[in-house]
């Protein structure tokens, strides 16, 4: 057993640096509500230059940033068209339909990404009123269900022309758009430009304690700061947490290359473990899914095994495991845990 407890649940399990624990205790602090947070306000500009857009509303969550995003895309009974398994559908406990009223047309391409000509086909006509009224199409970048598998930049730009071709808007939940950008060298405003609006989070990845920036045209961010008060989401001196997250944007992006390499480096062991299946090829970022082939062993028996070995992992499904790795997460860490998973199986 490890003396220190690695946790591979999901990238949000690391603790605030200490060197973004002191930038956030500095933190220069204001009225956000009112414009006059200037370290919020000084993220919103940063973000802005990063991502090339107009203007930008940070927010307390990710989950909060598609909330209030399909608030202003969409009427009620209205559609969103985006992956079967995309996080808005799976995991922000249905709030499109009790926030917004809309519903879905799920698609089902491969690791979570999708193709302009499936939104050409999904897309209702407008004239017939027996249908729900397509507004807004969603690409999740990385897609969390997909294996943190990266959308090319060409792909999106086919998603956005046929989504453009429909008039219906298109929104990146960016939430680990910041391993997008490290694993295949494209800029988040490239992946940014065919987008109407996006957001990304500072508390996957990139290590921040609380936080995540909405980010569209002027007008868009306007509305959203209707809704974020009308949910609750509007802060106070809420420089402490932004101040967090400016840190990590400064120290903390290019290092995700690291993650990158101890999931390889992960994913290559557990590929040669004897009771897992997992096609080690398929690792793009820091998400790995394996499943549990040994007889007589499911997800959740595994992941006790493996928390009495003081190792954490997420059982997702009957079969099927999910692991992350991150900032608090070592090279020795990735292999203390690969000798836990040989003990655990053995
Ligand atoms: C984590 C996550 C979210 C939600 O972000 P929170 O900050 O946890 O609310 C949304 N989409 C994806 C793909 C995620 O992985």
């Amino acid at each position: 057993m490890q003396n220190r407890f690695i946790d591979l649940y999901s990238d949000t399990k690391s603790k605030p640096t200490p060197g973004m624990r002191k930038a956030m205790a500095e933190a220069e602090v204001g009225d956000e509500q009112k414009f006059e947070d200037p370290t919020v306000n000084r993220l919103r500009e940063t973000v802005c230059t990063l991502l090339g857009k107009e203007d930008a509303v940070f927010l307390p969550s990710g989950t909060m940033c598609n909330q209030i995003a399909i608030r202003v895309h969409c009427r009620p009974g209205e559609e969103i068209i985006c992956d079967k398994q995309a996080h808005i559908i799976t995991s922000e406990g249905g709030g499109p339909g009790a926030n917004s009223g809309v519903v879905f047309h799920p698609l089902d391409g491969p690791r979570g990404t999708f193709s302009g000509a499936m939104v050409d086909a999904a897309v209702k006509d407008p004239a017939n009123r027996y249908a729900p009224r397509s507004r807004l199409v969603e690409v999740e970048q990385t897609s969390n269900r997909g294996g943190g598998a990266v959308w090319q930049l060409a792909a999106i730009e086919d998603v956005a022309a046929a989504a453009r071709r429909h008039g219906l808007a298109l929104h990146m939940d960016g939430a680990r758009l910041p391993n997008a950008c490290v694993a295949s060298g494209v800029a988040a405003a490239s992946f940014a430009a065919p987008c109407d609006t996006l957001w990304l989070d500072f508390t996957k990845g990139l290590g921040a304690p609380v936080g995540a920036i909405l980010a569209g045209p002027k007008d868009f961010i306007h509305e959203a700061w209707r809704v974020k008060q009308q949910l609750g989401g509007s802060m106070r001196q809420s420089g402490i947490i932004a101040a967090g997250a400016l840190h990590a944007l400064a120290h903390h992006w290019d290092r995700l290359a690291e993650d990158h390499d101890n999931a390889r480096r992960l994913a290559a062991g557990l590929a040669e473990i004897k009771g897992i299946g997992l096609d080690p090829a398929g690792i793009e970022t820091n998400i790995i899914y394996f499943n549990v082939t040994k007889p007589g062993w499911t997800a959740p028996r595994l992941m006790q095994a493996m928390k009495a070995e003081n190792v954490g992992i997420g059982a997702f499904s009957q079969s099927m495991i999910r692991v992350v790795t991150h900032l608090d997460i070592t090279r020795e860490d990735i292999d203390a845990a690969l000798a836990a998973f040989r003990r655990a199986l053995a």
